[in-house]
């Protein structure tokens, strides 16, 4: 039983202030749901604030981004081993980061090995985009950014994967569940030729891309979805609320 992980990714949405307010309108109602793990990914320099708020909980804390290099004349960087200790999670590979930061599978690569190595936990993003969604070219396009990134990567159970398609990140054009559910189980077996089937069994792959709370019963009723990296959604405590509790109930 591979236990569901919700994760909210704020994006460069509130400031310190709105950080911490957003953060403390959902404490105590998140840390009550069992069953699923919540992890809150604020901006950067929010990260030490809202992890303030929350600490004591069950609610876990996550960064965005971060850099592969452990120190030095990286100006505007952040390093593995600053976010190690402050927080537990790092979502890598965003398509808004390949898309507007240029990052490629090399760079996501390496992320994912200075992640791990600093103890952090990735949540890896993988996506087609709606060119290569119409083109049939999905399977083709997840299976080689997850190999690409996972390319001299040891197994970790530390490891997440986000299968969010392109087309329907911040779009309101979710996926079907049946759609997310056969990429997410070729994505599985892509880890299952890694790592061997019974290692891939206990890896853990959420869907994202417009989840609402309206929608998340669609996803998570699914077999191989073991949860959802949340944008816009993830911003308002009580839709966030819903998600993670309609994810309890259905994994239960
Ligand atoms: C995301 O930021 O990863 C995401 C899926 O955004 P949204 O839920 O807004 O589509």
């Amino acid at each position: 039983m591979r236990l569901p992980v919700v994760a909210g990714n704020w994006k460069m949405n509130t400031n310190i202030d709105q950080a911490i307010e957003l953060a403390q309108e959902m404490r105590d109602r998140l840390d009550k749901v069992r069953g699923v793990e919540k992890v809150l990914c604020p901006p950067f320099v929010s990260l030490s604030a809202v992890g303030k708020v929350i600490s004591g909980s069950s609610i876990k804390l996550g960064a965005q981004n971060m850099y592969f290099e452990e120190k030095g004349a990286y100006t505007g960087e952040v390093s593995p081993l600053m976010l190690a200790g402050l927080c537990e999670y790092v979502i890598l590979g965003h398509s808004e980061r390949r898309q507007y930061f240029g990052e490629n599978d090399e760079i996501v690569n390496e992320k994912v090995k200075a992640a791990l190595k600093a103890g952090l936990k990735p949540i890896l993003c993988v996506g087609e985009r709606l060119e290569e969604n119409e083109a049939g070219r999905t399977e083709e396009v997840v299976t080689s950014q997850t190999r690409g990134a996972l390319a001299g990567v040891g197994f970790s159970e530390s490891l997440v994967v986000a299968y969010e398609p392109v087309w329907a990140i911040g779009t309101g054009k979710a996926a079907s569940g049946k759609q997310a559910n056969d990429t997410i189980r070729l994505i599985r077996s892509t880890l299952g030729k890694l790592y061997g089937k019974a290692s891939s069994q206990s890896i853990r792959i959420q869907y994202g891309g417009s989840v609402t709370a309206a929608n998340i019963g669609e996803f998570i009723s699914q077999p191989d979805i073991d949860g959802a990296l949340v944008g816009g959604a993830s911003l308002k405590a009580g839709e966030f609320l819903s998600i993670v509790e309609q994810t309890a109930n259905a994994k239960r």
